[in-house]
């Protein structure tokens, strides 16, 4: 099996080939479930930003590696009692989807520490089971989270549901560009997409992610989460 350092590698090739010589999006290194000696090898490689799922697997291993000074990303489901460790241990949080978890992470934000980043999800696939805003919603959550101190608007992000059909996957990529286009008309300063996983970063950057999730190809196939260590 090919070592991190030479996924890292050919995920950097479709990075590069996908943006055909425009800006590079932002490699999110997704590793939950993956050890703090997969990280630290995928940090040498010069990455430096890390999204993590699951709260109690991420603490020890963000303490671990405190002084190779990495970004974390929160890329979870939030349950309201896991928002004092979210805001005083990760730097970003993609998955914000109601006002009631915006709320709690602005108030329990050290003032000591930078604003901390919030992505609202969108769900744009309006999946029952799926977490996410509805799509007719988003404009009332981004208002309340642009009136909070201490946590600061950056954008949007979504997980669509697995498509194979590339042009399937670029429509999908190209309704949630479409919402943050709007959202940015109304939040100029907003500036961050996170869209774009193993499958189907190329159609995410096609339609203009700057921010890929990616953990399968860094890290290879991963092993089962136990739900009850949540
Ligand atoms: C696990 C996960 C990813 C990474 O998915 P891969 O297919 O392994 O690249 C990206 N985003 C979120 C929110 C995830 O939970």
């Amino acid at each position: 099996m090919p070592r991190i350092s030479e996924k890292i590698e050919s995920v950097q090739t479709r990075l590069l080939n996908a943006a055909q010589y425009a800006e590079l999006p932002l490699l999110l290194a997704v590793s939950k479930t993956r050890s703090a000696d997969d990280i630290q090898e995928a940090a040498t490689c010069g990455l430096i930003h890390f999204g993590e799922n699951y709260l109690q697997e991420a603490l020890p291993k963000i303490a671990a590696l405190k002084n190779l000074h990495l970004v974390w990303h929160f890329i979870g489901s939030i349950q309201s009692n896991k928002t004092t460790d979210i805001a005083n241990h990760f730097d970003w949080v993609h998955t914000v989807d109601r006002e009631k978890i915006a709320r709690r992470l602005s108030e329990q934000r050290p003032e000591t520490l930078p604003d901390l980043n919030l992505l609202i999800q969108i769900n744009i696939d309006t999946e029952d089971s799926k977490s996410g805003v509805r799509v007719e919603d988003l404009s009332t959550l981004a208002e309340a989270i642009s009136s909070l101190p201490r946590v600061k608007l950056r954008g949007l992000m979504a997980i669509p549901k697995p498509r194979t059909d590339y042009a399937e996957q670029l429509a999908v990529c190209q309704r949630v560009r479409t919402e943050f286009e709007r959202l940015q008309q109304l939040y100029p300063e907003i500036d961050t997409l996170s869209l774009g996983m193993s499958a189907d970063l190329e159609a995410a950057i096609e339609a203009g992610s700057n921010l890929v999730r990616i953990g399968t190809d860094i890290f290879g196939a991963r092993p089962a989460h136990n739900q009850a260590e949540n």
